[in-house]
This record gives structure tokens, C-alpha cells and sequence, in this order.
């Protein structure tokens, strides 16, 4: 019975794939006969980001017939047969959105209520972002297109259902800190495979061409010895005025790793004051070496050396002391970004707090692995400066003593707009993958 319900919904989307077949684009269609497979997820989220898709189409053939009658009337023809199909159209499309809210199918897509919202938004989110970079951006971004004109629609439907998918698991303070771990390996690991095809010779893996050491500090020290390149300086900008220091918890191709290698064991936290300084050594090292280089007029082969020797420490870091102490060593007390990423991520409004009801039982404190909930830091209620906002904490605070807080907004809010945020924003790098 519900699935006869969904019919409308086929027919809008099957008129819609006609339409990108006729007019020759491929991924317009595939999108559009992929777009119902959406409802096999029974999530209220499903549901809504097909209406919205159905939505968007009506506004779609509205456009279409403001264009079309437009050429016509230039051209001294009739449009009013015209304008009464796509009219027609445009509303049962709109109809096929109502009609997922019979009551057959608001029982069928009930599940998870409370994070419907946020995920719409992610969902949208990403698909505005993509839209805008598939239409507007001359150069094709997204990765499918460089393989396959119109590659990047079904790119884009895809991706937009991962954001909202992984934003409903993300909300979830039990399971965030596991599927965090996951999505920033899978995403460290697309990046890795993307470099090596792209070394291995396929050149639209590499985008620009101009590779790019995957060595953290490089985001730093490639442009102060080459003069140039700022994509990676800006990336890293971005990510964190609108996520403050997530970056070294979600998007870090090379944290990953560190994150893997310490999660062995519980963190110990054994860090001390002098192992906080050593990044302020390193940050000082790594701009004062990049600028001699530059002003010696070093050749890139030893710069590349040098860069690479950095990141191998840094590996040998990670070996040795992030399995060690179930801290992540290599981020903590290494890694110059990690820094510039907890200071400069204090412009964002986004942060962690405890509140009233912390009895200071530390449980938390061996959730993190960033060494920043000290039993100092937790007596004053908010975590250290190493905390990049990672949320594995929260989960395991069985007094609801800490969340995300976002200026005045309440707990429960800021933390839907900081895993709306997250979940875009890595679906979105995924699609404009770029090395
Ligand atoms: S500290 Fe460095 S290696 Fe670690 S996640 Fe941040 S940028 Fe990446
Ligand atoms: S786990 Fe909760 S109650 Fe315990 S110290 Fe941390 S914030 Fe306080
Ligand atoms: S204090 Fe919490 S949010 Fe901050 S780094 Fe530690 S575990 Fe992550």
C-alpha cells in the first residue's frame, strides 16, 4: 500500500529524468532515477529531503517555462500550450511532496524525529554548496565531472544523502565518538588514494597539477618557500572560522592516522608542560627554515627532503609514544597546525563546556584523547587549549555535564550546527577532492 503511495513520487521523478534525457545530460538523469532510491532509507530525513528534492523540481519547471516562453515570444510563437504542460507538471510535482505526508508514510518514514531537522539542513547545505560549484565554477571541481560530463549531478545527490546520514549518527552523543573515527578515516583515506592514482598517473586526480607534500606543516611552510599556493592555507582558514579547531578532529588527512594509532588504549594523558611548548618550537622551526630556504633560493628537491623528514618524525611519533600513551602524541605535541588550529579556532564561536551538574568523577578526562580535560581544567569547568572540539567526551558523561555550547544558543542547538557544519563540510571536500 505505501509503496502504490509512492507512485507520484516516481512519476515526477521519471518526467524529470525524461527531461535531462532529451536535452542530452546524462547525470541529470541518473540523478533523477536515483533520487527515489532515497526512500529505501526509512528516516524521517529521507522523506523530507526527497520533498525538498521534488520542491526544488517544481520551482525547476517554473524556471524552465519563464525560459522557454521567453525564446518563444522572441521568435513570434505561441507559448500557452507550452506554459499549460509545465504548469500541470510543476504541480503534480509539487503534489508528489505533499503526498509523502499521507499518513501511510509518515508512519513509514517516523524514525529518527529529533534529528530530522539538522539533517535537512546538512543535506541542503550540501547540495546549495555543490550545486553552486558544478553551475557557476567554469573548471569541473567535483571529481566525477572530471571523469564524466554531468558526472557531478548523481556526485552531488550522493553526497548530499551521506552529510545528512552522517549527521544523524554524529548527533548521537552515544555512537559520535566511534563514527567519528570512522568518517575521518574513510576520509583520510580517500584523500590517500586520490594521491597515489594521482601520482600513478591519472592526472584529473590531481586537479591542478601542482602536487603538494601531505605533511601538515606544509600548509604552512609550502607557501612561505614557494611564494604561493595559498589553497591549503585557505582551506584550512575556512574550516576554522566555521568550525574553530575541528579540523585536527575531522578533516586532517594525517591526524587520522594519529587518531588510529592511540586509540589502542585509554589516553593516559602524561603530558607536561614541556611537551606543550615543543609545538611553539616547532611552528618557530618550520616558518624560520621555509623563509631561509626561500631567501637562499633552495632547490625544491631539498625543500621536499626536509619537508619529509618532518613527516616522518612525525610518524615515528606516532609509532612510538600515540600507541604508547593513548594520547595523540604526534598532534599534541608535534604538529605546528595543531596549534595555529586550537588558537586560531578560539575565532569561532563554537566550544565545549561543563556546566553545574560535572562531580569531577574524570571520566571524561580518559575519553580525550588531545590531553585537554586535566583535573584543573575540568574544576574549571571548560577544556584546555589542546581541545579541538572532537566531542568524544561528551558521550561519556553520564551527569549531561558537558556539550557543545554556541554563543547563547541552548546545548542541544549548538550542537546540531556544529555536526550540520561538520558533516557538509566533509561531504563537500569529498566531492571537490583536490590534491
Ligand atoms: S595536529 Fe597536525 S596532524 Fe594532527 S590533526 Fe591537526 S593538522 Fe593534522
Ligand atoms: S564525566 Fe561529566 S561529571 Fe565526570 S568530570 Fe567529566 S563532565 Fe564532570
Ligand atoms: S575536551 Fe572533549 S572535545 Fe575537547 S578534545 Fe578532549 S575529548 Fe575532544
Amino acid at each position: 500500500m505505501s509503496l502504490l503511495r509512492l507512485l507520484p513520487v516516481l512519476l515526477a521523478f521519471g518526467l524529470l529524468g525524461a527531461h535531462f534525457l532529451r536535452m542530452g545530460i546524462d547525470g541529470g538523469l541518473v540523478a533523477a532515477a536515483c533520487a527515489p532510491l532515497i526512500l529505501l532509507i526509512r528516516r524521517r530525513w529521507a522523506a523530507r529531503a526527497v520533498q525538498a528534492l521534488l520542491v526544488g523540481s517544481a520551482v525547476f519547471w517554473l524556471v524552465s517555462l519563464a525560459r522557454l516562453a521567453s525564446v518563444r515570444q522572441e521568435m513570434g510563437m505561441g507559448w500557452g500550450r507550452l506554459a499549460a504542460i509545465l504548469v500541470v507538471v510543476a504541480l503534480g510535482t509539487a503534489a508528489a511532496a505533499l503526498s509523502l505526508e499521507s499518513r501511510s508514510l509518515r508512519e513509514r518514514y517516523r524514525r529518527g524525529g529529533q534529528s530530522t531537522t539538522a539533517s535537512v539542513v546538512a543535506f541542503l547545505l550540501t547540495a546549495v554548496v555543490l550545486v553552486f560549484v558544478q553551475v557557476k565554477v567554469a573548471r569541473p571541481m567535483i571529481l566525477a565531472e572530471r571523469f564524466w560530463v554531468g558526472g557531478g549531478w548523481p556526485t552531488i545527490l550522493g553526497l548530499s544523502v551521506y552529510a545528512a546520514w552522517i549527521n544523524e549518527l554524529l548527533l548521537d552523543p552515544a555512537r559520535q565518538a566511534k563514527i567519528r573515527s570512522r568518517i575521518w578515516l574513510v576520509f583520510s583515506m580517500f584523500f590517500f588514494a586520490q594521491l597515489l592514482l594521482g601520482l600513478s598517473g591519472i592526472e584529473q586526480m590531481l586537479m591542478s597539477g601542482d602536487l603538494h607534500l601531505p605533511v601538515p606543516a606544509m600548509i604552512v611552510g609550502g607557501p612561505l618557500y614557494r611564494g604561493g599556493g595559498l589553497f591549503m592555507p585557505i582551506l584550512f582558514g575556512v574550516t576554522v572560522l566555521l568550525m574553530g579547531p575541528a579540523w585536527c578532529s575531522y578533516f586532517c588527512y594525517i591526524g587520522a592516522w594519529d587518531n588510529q594509532l592511540s586509540g589502542a588504549r585509554h589516553p593516559t594523558n602524561t603530558s607536561g608542560p614541556w611537551h606543550r611548548r615543543l609545538r611553539w618550537i616547532t611552528l618557530v622551526a618550520v616558518v624560520a627554515l621555509a623563509l631561509a630556504l626561500r631567501l637562499l633560493g633552495a632547490p625544491t628537491w631539498l625543500a621536499a627532503v626536509l619537508g619529509g623528514g618532518f613527516g616522518i618524525v612525525g610518524v615515528v611519533i606516532m609509532v612510538l609514544w600515540s600507541r604508547r600513551t593513548g594520547t595523540m602524541a604526534h598532534c599534541t605535541w608535534y604538529c605546528p597546525i595543531g596549534l595555529l588550529a586550537t588558537g586560531l579556532g578560539k575565532l569561532s564561536p563554537h566550544r565545549i563546556r561543563l556546566n553545574d551538574n560535572c562531580t569531577a568523577c574524570g571520566l571524561c578526562s580518559r575519553a580525550c584523547r588531545y590531553d585537554a580535560l586535566s583535573s584543573e581544567d575540568i574544576a574549571r569547568h571548560r577544556p584546555g587549549a589542546s581541545c579541538t572540539l572532537c566531542g568524544d567526551c561528551v558521550g561519556v558523561c553520564k551527569h549531561d555535564a558537558m556539550g557543545y555550547r554556541f554563543g547563547s544558543l541552548s546545548p542541544a542547538t549548538s550542537r546540531a550546527v556544529f555536526f550540520v557544519l561538520v558533516a557538509s563540510f566533509h561531504a563537500v571536500c569529498l566531492a571537490v577532492a583536490r590534491i
